[in-house]
């Protein structure tokens, strides 16, 4: 293409390509080694109830110690390991530490057996024809109920492709619960809330940081098409006590956000939930 175009602005457009590939390979193989050198934990960000204000569960979210660089947040390297199945080494990991985590907060009385663990995981690993099985496997391995697990799929993917859909509706079989991420910003139509196996949807923070009252009005509508479809609805994102009266004004089942907590270490979930009811 380079030669094709000639002129030294292609070489050098060529060559800052080449750089941000390499870049990007560098990136892959430190977090395929990093998942094997144990670089990697979960954070837990908890989801609470807005009519009772008791935690109902928790965000397994995602984080890399990465020698020499510090914390890389998930934006920085997921997209990365997206490119490629390692994406799906990293839901296997997630799984697996989330559901251990949760059984083990279960048998030592941290949790009640009423609190759930959301994983993330990417659009790839839903196509995957492992999907399935490793999903069993990380509750099979923590003596977990499926019941206690929850999957969420962000809404940049098209759930409703044919190697996506015959496995959600897998899971659901399983009696996984499925969230639909990051919601209003995607491509998902409400229409599609009468096909998918959805148990609930939770609506962007961007909604939440706006302060145009259209997006008061969206949420709203949010809301009520989730419950015509019986979903439930979690807001993400919830950073001030305002919010909370609104989404409560509003019929928001759930909400999650810096207001109740930030996502803590594992060790530090136990204090959260000795504080009692966060923040409502
Ligand atoms: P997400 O699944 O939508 O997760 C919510 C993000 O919002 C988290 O960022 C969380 O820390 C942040 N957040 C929570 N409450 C607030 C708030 O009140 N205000 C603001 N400004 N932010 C809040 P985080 O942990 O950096 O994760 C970013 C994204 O990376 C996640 O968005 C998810 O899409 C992805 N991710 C995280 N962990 C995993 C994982 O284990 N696997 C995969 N595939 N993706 C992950
Ligand atoms: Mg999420
Ligand atoms: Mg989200
Ligand atoms: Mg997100």
């Amino acid at each position: 293409r380079a030669k094709a175009a000639g002129g030294s602005r292609t070489w050098f457009f060529d060559d800052a390509l080449r750089t941000e590939l390499s870049a990007q390979a560098e990136l892959e193989d430190a977090v395929r080694a990093g998942l094997g050198a144990g670089q990697f934990c979960l954070h837990y960000q908890p989801v609470v109830d807005l009519g009772s204000g008791c935690t109902t569960g928790f965000e397994a979210l995602i984080r890399w110690q990465r020698p020499g660089h510090g914390p890389v947040r998930p934006d920085d390297f997921i997209p990365v390991a997206e490119r490629s199945d390692l994406i799906c080494d990293v839901g296997r990991w997630v799984l697996g530490e989330a559901a251990g985590q949760l059984a083990r907060w279960r048998a030592e009385g941290t949790v009640g057996l009423d609190v759930r663990v959301a994983v993330n995981l990417s659009g790839r690993h839903l196509a995957q024809a492992t999907l399935v099985a490793d999903v069993a496997q990380a509750l099979a391995v923590s003596g977990l109920p499926a019941s206690a697990l929850i999957v969420e799929a962000t809404e940049t993917v098209a759930l409703d492709s044919t190697a996506v859909l015959p496995n959600l509706h897998a899971l659901r079989d399983l009696g996984v619960g499925l969230s639909l991420d990051d919601y209003g910003t995607g491509y998902t139509s409400i229409e599609q809330f009468r096909t998918l196996p959805l148990d609930t949807l939770k609506i962007d923070r961007s909604f939440l940081a706006s302060e145009a009252p259209q997006d008061e009005a969206l949420v709203g509508l949010m809301v009520h098409a989730a419950h015509t479809f019986g979903l439930g609805v979690v807001a993400e994102g919830v950073e001030r006590p305002e919010q909370v009266a609104l989404l409560r004004s509003l019929g928001c089942d759930r909400a999650q956000g810096y207001l109740f907590s930030r996502p803590v270490p594992a060790g530090e979930v136990g204090a959260l939930l000795g504080r009692g009811a966060v923040g409502v």
